[in-house]
């Protein structure tokens, strides 16, 4: 069975040494378990923050020398539990490894896909976080405009492309101009602009004519910055994560910038408010699946993924996710059988 496993916990941005790759026993399953072999593994940002110390409110730190965590689509390949028989396709939480043992209590059946990536993407969830998000926090109405940034990633991609559905204005925010032109020409985006440019501020000022009334945070930092002003009385910002600051071990230097932003909700009236996608399943995954398989079925949703080949290339596969070398859902393939 091969690992990856956290070999120490990452100051700032993770390096290839922070990651091990070891091999152990396969193990068997008692009675009620799951023998799982993994064939698609996701990789998120979240992890990030599940290697120090303190782990986050929602999950405990991954323990140095414990493979890393990560939802899976996986194959039973040995059932000693009355529900799940040899060869059912689940989704489940095998993290970055090969095997992996189960009590079934967190595999959901997926019945056999012509596409199993497409359960961690698509119809996975940082699409349902997408879903969730926009449509329950943001709310946004036709003609109304949307910001968006990591805007060809899982969750923006998804976030973009829903919010047309819904009539809405969408600007992208992404890394480069072959994401911007994919945002625009292929996810129909209104525009796209580059998160590097020195004068995105400006630019999005342009770009936002009528203000912006929904927000989906992906990123914090420079983006916040830049939209901030250009938000509207009444604008809705679903905090869905702050990706700029993930490798940061302490304040940014510089003004601090609170007094200003806290005045700018109050006198906008804005509502900025976090959400967390495990608390959403059991009241909106239902909807989510029925609505996502219709709109891919019928090509309003489009989706990229970025397969990575290997577990061993999962480490590299994950610093690149942070810094913006994937476009589109990363999956790692471990396995077609
Ligand atoms: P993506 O597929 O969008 O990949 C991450 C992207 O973030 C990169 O490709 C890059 O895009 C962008 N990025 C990286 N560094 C920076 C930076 N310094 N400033 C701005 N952008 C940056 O990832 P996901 O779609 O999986 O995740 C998007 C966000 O959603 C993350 O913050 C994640 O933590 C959050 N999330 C939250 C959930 C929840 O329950 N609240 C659930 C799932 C995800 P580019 O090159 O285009 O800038």
């Amino acid at each position: 069975n091969r690992r990856v496993v956290l070999a120490t916990r990452p100051r700032g941005v993770p390096t290839p040494q922070d990651f091990r790759l070891d091999q152990t026993a396969v193990p068997a399953p008692n009675e009620g378990q799951v023998l799982l072999r993994t064939l698609y593994l996701s990789l998120d940002p979240y992890m990030r923050n599940l290697m120090d110390e303190a782990g986050t409110s929602y999950a405990p730190p991954v323990p140095v020398g414990a493979p890393i965590v990560g939802g899976t689509v996986s194959r039973v390949v040995a059932s000693r539990h009355p529900q799940f028989r040899d060869g059912d396709l689940v989704l489940g939480n095998a993290g970055w490894q090969d095997y992996a043992l189960s009590d079934g209590k967190d595999l959901i059946p997926l019945g056999e896909m012509a596409r199993p990536s497409l359960a961690l993407s698509g119809l996975g969830m940082t699409a349902f976080t997408a879903y969730v998000g926009l449509l329950d926090i943001g709310q946004p109405k036709p003609g109304e405009t949307v910001v968006v940034a990591a805007a060809t990633g899982a969750v923006g991609a998804v976030v973009g492309q829903i919010a047309k559905l819904k009539g809405a204005r969408v600007v992208g925010i992404a890394g480069g101009a072959d994401k911007c032109r994919y945002a625009v020409e292929e996810l129909g985006f209104d525009a796209c602009l580059d998160r590097r440019d020195p004068q995105l501020a400006e630019h999005l000022a342009a770009a936002c004519p009528n203000g912006i009334d929904v927000y989906f945070e992906n990123v914090g930092g420079a983006v916040f910055d830049a939209v901030l002003p250009l938000l509207n009385n009444g604008a809705r910002v679903p905090v869905c994560g702050v990706i700029a600051h993930y490798n940061e071990d302490d304040l940014p230097a510089g003004p601090d910038r609170l007094p200003k932003t806290v005045t700018t909700l109050l006198q906008k009236r804005i509502r900025m408010e976090g959400f967390i996608i495990l608390d959403h399943y059991g009241n909106r995954f239902d909807d989510f699946r029925r609505d996502m398989s219709e709109w891919i079925a019928s090509g309003r949703v489009k989706l990229r993924e970025d397969v990575v080949d290997g577990l061993e290339n999962a480490p590299d596969a994950f610093i690149g996710l942070l810094e913006g070398r994937n476009f589109g859902k990363v999956v790692v393939r471990l396995t077609d059988a």
